[in-house]
């Protein structure tokens, strides 16, 4: 059982997209990040990222870290906008848990697999994703309650696979 669960923990968990330790991932040889979008760069169905989250990529575009959007999102060309405004790459229909997407994206931007962190608020997809694809993962926590139907049905398994994790002394009680 331990090693199925490992596959949805997270490396690290921290509550949002802020508390990452940009110097410390890059001062361990990440190169990448592979940024989720709703719920982890902006409320969901929002149109605009926040200035904390603006704030954030500025300051790893500072650093020399590569940034990518990879999302599942079915609306690409919301994504497409934000991405521009950001003024970083972004992968849409990632399929995510697959880790195909995570892959793509990461040969997108030069990267091998093991210098990429991918940092999301879902642990059925982002995390499993980033775990399958060899990546360094970063769970955040959900900027805003409203989230898609089909998502609210996943966090009841996130929430028993985490409560798991969480017993047998993996995360750290950060969660
Ligand atoms: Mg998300």
């Amino acid at each position: 059982m331990g090693t199925f669960l490992d596959r949805f923990c997270p490396d690290l968990c921290v509550k949002n997209i802020s508390d990452i330790d940009l110097d410390g991932l890059k001062a361990s040889g990440y190169e990448a990040l592979m940024i989720d979008l709703d719920n982890t760069l902006l409320p969901w169905k929002d149109s605009c990222a926040p200035a904390s989250s603006r704030e954030w990529v500025e300051r790893a575009k500072a650093l020399g870290m590569k940034i990518c959007i990879v999302s599942n999102t079915h609306y690409p060309s919301r994504m497409m906008k934000i991405a521009a405004e950001l003024d970083v790459p972004a992968l849409a229909g990632a399929l995510k848990p697959r880790s195909h997407g995570f892959s793509k994206a990461a040969k997108m931007l030069g990267c091998e697999n093991a210098h990429v962190v991918v940092v999301g608020d879902q642990v059925m997809t982002d995390v499993l994703g980033g775990n399958r694809a060899g990546m360094y993962t970063i769970l955040v926590e959900p900027m805003h309650p409203r989230e898609f139907a089909g998502t609210k049905v996943s966090r009841v398994i996130e929430r028993i696979i985490l409560f798991r994790l969480r017993r047998l002394g993996k995360l750290g009680n950060k969660v």
